[in-house]
């Protein structure tokens, strides 16, 4: 099995949407890995590769920004052993 490199963005991470995000700070405050932070007032992924995609930004922010999309893989027999 191939291993996952997050440091060439292979590891997915919220997406913020900076038309929906206030500043408010939520999401920043409740991440324990400080992956994010407010930039001009808006949060940002700083440090993708400290998430571990637990959701809890996307639960905190009132206003619908972040987002979680997942990536679906299929692998055959071959590529699982
Ligand atoms: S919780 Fe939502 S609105 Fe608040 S800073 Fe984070 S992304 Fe922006």
């Amino acid at each position: 099995m191939k291993a996952v490199d997050k440091t060439e963005n292979e590891w997915p991470v919220p997406q913020i949407d900076p038309n929906l995000c206030d500043g408010c700070n939520l999401c920043v405050q409740v991440c324990p890995n400080h992956v994010l932070v407010l930039r001009y007032n808006l949060a940002v992924v700083a440090h993708p590769e400290l998430c571990d995609y637990s959701g809890l930004c996307e639960q905190a922010c009132p206003q619908k920004a972040i987002q979680r999309l997942f990536e679906i893989l299929i692998l055959n027999d071959e590529e699982t052993e």
